[in-house]
Parts: structure tokens; sequence; C-alpha cells
């Protein structure tokens, strides 16, 4: 542990902060609409760099979008300490996945400054892009660019549902940098999130310790077999695309009680071909997510799933493509940060406890790279993509304190 004690940071500075982002894109129901490379992203990306550069921090764009914003160390060649998160939510989503992790950043630059306090090392808020991956083909795109996990060619050529490709959507918005992705050394790697379930508010915890996050595969099924008209072709004779991913859906979400600890199952989005009231559906595409912490039983559950959906397309003569979209090994977080952020809280009289992530994070990707860790806050109900998303200016304030304490410790106060 360090000697030197981080300042205390401003929490209600941090909240005036956070409400402020949370107008951008602002759903009827409370929550959030930013969907990657849209024009909400582009506003809320402009008034981040606003306050950072107002911060003193200096700014770069990397191509494929990632936004970094350094404040700079006494040493300038040395690695940096960097914290962040993405400001991209779901299509309902809510105030507080992902803007905490960026804003929290923030709010330690910001009190760093207030406090005069120098470090040897640089300290870097990133902003990474797409991490919900809803609008184009996966998640966390951003941050795999950059621990060389995904191909720059590969995400700047993806399309969204409209066929609008991701790599024209950056041009329009200005956020398509001259920056290579990546390359660079990082210190130490930190992001704050939102728990985005139930443990810490149940226990009465303001803090997690996140050792690690599941891994995860999702998939694209496609599901082809014939159109035809509603009213003339009789029952026995029909090749209803539609019918049978419905019957694959079920299918699926049974695998999942067939292992111990379960493993989850979701099939998230579907698209019917023609969708029309009168025909029958000659073609059906649908996703599927599947997560667990243990790589083995993931690879089993996989097999599983295919083996189920391929069985009932034969049964019902329909045609059968899989892709697997999107496949994040399980995440390890570095021990030495884990520690420190247990001592963090320690010093700052916070208490935690050890937890894993059951959902993805950029985190995960940078892991790849550089040692990283992850702080989780508490948030309510612990629900989280969906517009009841909620946690406390407390909450948000005291994952912020450790993170200015770790982030200090990590840098080296002069
Ligand atoms: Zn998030």
């Amino acid at each position: 542990m360090s000697d030197v004690q981080a300042p205390r940071i401003d929490g209600e500075r941090q909240w005036q902060s956070h409400m402020e982002m949370a107008k951008i894109g602002a759903t009827p129901g409370g929550g959030v609409c930013r969907l990657s490379l849209s024009d909400e992203d582009k506003i809320s990306r402009d008034l981040f760099v606003s306050w950072a550069k107002k911060a003193g921090c200096h700014v770069r764009v990397d191509r494929v979008g990632n936004i970094f914003m350094r404040r700079l160390g006494a040493e300038l060649d040395l690695p940096p300490v960097m914290t962040g998160s993405h400001l991209d939510t779901q299509p309902l989503g809510g105030r507080f996945d992902g803007a905490y992790g960026v804003l929290a950043g923030l709010e330690v630059v910001r009190a760093l400054n207030d406090a005069h306090i120098r470090t040897r090392h640089p300290l870097e808020i990133v902003i990474w892009t797409d991490e919900e991956g809803c609008r184009f083909t996966t998640k966390t795109m951003g941050s795999a660019v950059f621990a060389g996990l995904r191909p720059e060619a590969d995400v700047l050529d993806g399309v969204d549902p409209d066929g609008i490709r991701f790599g024209d959507e950056l041009v329009r918005i200005g956020y398509a940098g001259p920056e290579p992705c990546g390359g660079f050394p990082i210190k130490a790697y930190f992001e704050n999130h939102i728990e985005q379930g139930p443990i810490l508010e149940n226990e009465g915890l303001p803090v997690g310790v996140v050792l690690g996050a599941q891994g995860q595969r999702a998939f694209q099924i496609t599901v082809t077999g014939e159109e035809g008209h509603a009213g003339t072709l009789p029952m026995n004779l029909r090749k209803d695309a539609f019918l049978g991913a419905a019957r694959m859906a079920d299918a699926l979400n049974a695998v999942a009680f067939n292992h111990e600890p379960w493993p989850v199952i979701t099939v998230g989005h579907v698209r019917v071909r023609p969708n029309s009231r009168n025909t029958i559906p000659g073609q059906t595409v649908f996703t599927i997510d599947s997560r667990h912490p243990d790589a083995d039983t993931l690879a089993a559950v996989k097999a599983e799933m295919i083996a189920v959906c391929e069985g009932i397309a034969a049964n019902m003569g329909l045609e059968l493509d899989v892709l697997e979209t999107n496949y994040s090994a399980v995440a390890t977080f570095d021990a030495e940060l884990v520690q420190s952020i247990r001592e963090a809280a320690a010093r700052w009289d916070l208490p935690c406890r050890d937890m894993f992530s059951g959902a993805g994070h950029d985190a995960c990707k940078i892991a790849e790279v550089a040692p990283t860790a992850m702080i989780f806050v508490p948030c309510k109900d612990g629900v989280s993509h969906t517009e009841r998303e909620d946690a406390t200016p407390e909450d948000l304030a005291a994952g912020t304190q450790i993170l200015a304490q770790v982030m200090l410790d990590a840098a080296e106060a002069v």
C-alpha cells in the first residue's frame, strides 16, 4: 500500500455530471438510449471530451473510435494507469451501465487536480467504442480490437440491421481517429461498474472486489424453411421456420438445467422473414447468449445446444446455419491489483466482498494485455439493461473513492 492517502472525491460533483450525461438520449421511462455511433453517442462523447479537456487531459482517438484522455505524469514516457468504460447503451438502457466507469475516472482526475497531487505515471481515462453490441455484430468491439482479439477491419466493416457500415458511422460522428488501435503498454487498468446483479445490495455492501468474469459464447442461428399462404397450405405440409425457432428456444432453455451450477442461456433477438400476418415464416434468425464461469462446461453446453437445434431442424425438414458471433474467455483479474482494491477499501473503511462478474465488460478484454481489475457498486434491485436501472450517489462515490486510491497507489504520487 502506498503512504499517500488519495484526496476525498466529490460525490456531489460526480452525481451532477452523471445526471447531465443521463440527459443525452433520455427515454420517457427514465432510462437512456445511446446506441453505438448514433447521434446521441456522438453528443455524449463530445460532452465528456469537453469535461476531460477542462480537467487538463490530452485527448487522442484511435481508428475504431476509442478515446484516450491523459493526465500527464511527472515522467512522460511511463505507461499510464488507465481507467474507463463505455458511454453507449442498450436501446432501453439505464443511466449507470458504462457511464459510471468513465465518470468515476473523470472525478478521480478532478479530485487530484484540486488537491494538486502529481503522479509519476500518467493517468488515462478511456471511453471504449461499442461495448453493448446491440447495433452492430458483437459486443466490446473497441476493447477487443485494442487487445488484439479482433481484427480492426472486421469491426470497421460490420453492418447494423439497416446495412449501415460501422466505419462509415464512425466517420459521420467524427470519431474515426488517426491513432493505431492498441500497441502501447498499460501499467494497470481499472474499471468501475454497477454490479448489474443483486449480491451487493442484498448484503448491504457498498463495494465489490471483482476477481474475474464468466466466459461467454454467443451465436446467430438461421433457420430456413419455406414461405407459404397462411390460408391455403395444410398444416402437415408446412416448413415453418418460426415454429422451428420457437421449439429450439424452448429446448435451449432446458439445456441450461442439465448442468450444475446452471449456465445462463438466452434467446434475446429474433427476426422473422417475411414477418407478415398471413404468410408462413420462411426464415427465422435468432441469437443465443450462453455464459458459465467454467470454460469446459461452456464448451459442453455449446455442443449440446447445437445438437438440440440440429435435431429439431432435422425433424421438421428445416435447414440450420450456426454462426458463433462472440467468444469471451473466462477472465481472471490481476491478483496484485485485486489485493490493492481490498486494501483501499479497508483504508477508507468501506466494507467489501470478493465476487465474480456475471456480465462481460471491456475489462475482460483488456485483461488479456494488461494487469486489470474491476470495482463493483450496488444497483437497485440488481437490475440493469433496463430503464429502471438505479444507483445511489453514496454508493457511486464509495466506488470512486476506492478507484482514486488504487489509481494513486499504482501511479505513485510524487
Ligand atoms: Zn457496461
